[in-house]
């Protein structure tokens, strides 16, 4: 077989590259496209492709259906899927690893909300590796723009105001919070665990 022919056969592989690099993705070619995981998941009918159909699209080589769906980003971890599915797939696990996936190929649909809460629970989390709750829940409130966090900020004062009032928060921990031990450590591990996998990731990225 020619060089080109091999790359060719790998290119068209999106199986290959699941099984490569996402979590659990090794299980995908064990489905039987019995439908018992999308007849039990609460929420899919409501999504582009339920479990079972995102699996027969990534064996129908359907890259861009896939990564690109909103549908894993949907998933709540309710585990009604693998608590049922015959040949016992981490259903779970493997939508969100694809969700993952997509994330770092730059692929997740534009103003997918969950992967913007993901985003910024991350970037709350990286710096001291704790997080800081007021900081989260202030940078939620504007997640979609100015507007709509004074919006947001307006509807939920009362809330504020009482948890205030009961010292359930202390404004000056918005500068201040608590950070782990060795955040520096833990920035340094994270950042090699991130070049490991954009190097595995990266040859599928140019193909
Ligand atoms: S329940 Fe399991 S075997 Fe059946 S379609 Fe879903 S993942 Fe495939
Ligand atoms: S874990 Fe996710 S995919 Fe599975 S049934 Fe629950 S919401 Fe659906």
């Amino acid at each position: 077989m020619s060089d080109n022919t091999m790359t060719l056969r790998y290119r068209n592989s999106f199986l290959r590259e699941v099984e490569e690099n996402v979590e659990a993705g090794q299980w995908v070619r064990m489905c039987m496209q019995c439908g018992v995981c999308s007849g039990s998941c609460p929420l899919g009918p409501h999504w582009d492709h339920p479990p079972q159909e995102i699996f027969m699209m990534i064996r129908a080589n359907k890259r861009e259906e896939v990564l690109g769906s909103s549908s894993m980003w949907m998933c709540t971890s309710c585990y009604n899927c693998i608590a049922r599915c015959p040949r016992e797939l981490p259903i779970t696990h493997i939508m969100h690893g694809l969700a993952h996936y997509a994330s770092k190929l730059g692929l997740v649909p534009k103003n997918q909300q969950t992967q913007k809460f993901a985003q910024k629970f991350w970037d709350n989390l990286y710096k001291t590796g704790r997080v800081n709750e007021l900081r989260l829940g202030l940078s939620l409130y504007f997640m979609n723009g100015f507007v709509n966090g004074i919006k947001t900020s307006l509807k939920m004062q009362k809330v504020g105001l009482g948890m205030l009032k009961t010292k359930r928060m202390n404004p000056f921990e918005f500068f201040s919070g608590h950070s782990c031990k060795d955040s520096k450590g833990l920035q340094a591990a994270l950042k090699k665990a991130r070049e490991i996998e954009e190097a595995k990731t990266a040859k599928f990225q140019n193909v």
